[in-house]
């Protein structure tokens, strides 16, 4: 902390261009929920088979925010909802027949759930994520620069 009068301006670790802002979190959650890029909202966050893109088309930003392990969070939030919903169908179904639950029906439908249920939330969990992530972390032109290719150190000079 600085003591007296100063007329240097306190660096500032990041600058947003405010033609990247993102908005709200209210905002990011609903572009992610139709699966679309959180940061500028076009759609274009999955290719072929539901693979990620590496990039919003529109914006520039990654997806994976340029780091490999980006959407672990993303693979825990499947599995809790998946595991929630799972939870909360099986155990409806076997209060609804009580006293003679269909105990097969149960494990293997269970089963069955599962597996649609995590294939199903897969990409709503990796947009939801990636919100998060830009709610927490706003996209920046440093990034933008990064990943259109200039290297980590000049981009970081530019901020
Ligand atoms: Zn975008």
């Amino acid at each position: 902390m600085s003591v007296g009068v100063s007329t240097r301006v306190e660096e500032q670790p990041q600058v947003f261009d405010t033609s990247m802002a993102s908005g709200s979190i209210v905002r990011l959650l609903w572009r992610a929920v139709r699966l679309r890029c959180p940061n500028c909202g076009r759609r274009g966050l999955f290719g072929k088979r539901m693979k990620l893109n590496e990039r919003c088309a529109s914006c520039g930003i990654l997806l994976e925010r340029g780091e490999s392990d980006h959407f672990l969070g993303a693979y825990l939030f499947n599995l809790i909802v998946v595991e929630l919903v799972l939870a909360a169908v099986l155990a409806t179904v076997a209060i609804v027949t009580w006293p003679n639950p269909p105990w097969g029906l149960l494990q293997w439908g269970g089963m069955l759930l599962a597996i649609v249920l995590a294939v199903v939330c897969y990409p709503f969990a990796k947009s939801l994520w990636l919100a998060f992530d830009v709610w927490l972390r706003p996209f920046t032109a440093a990034e933008r620069d990064i990943a259109a290719g200039a290297p980590r150190e000049i981009a970081e000079e530019l901020v």
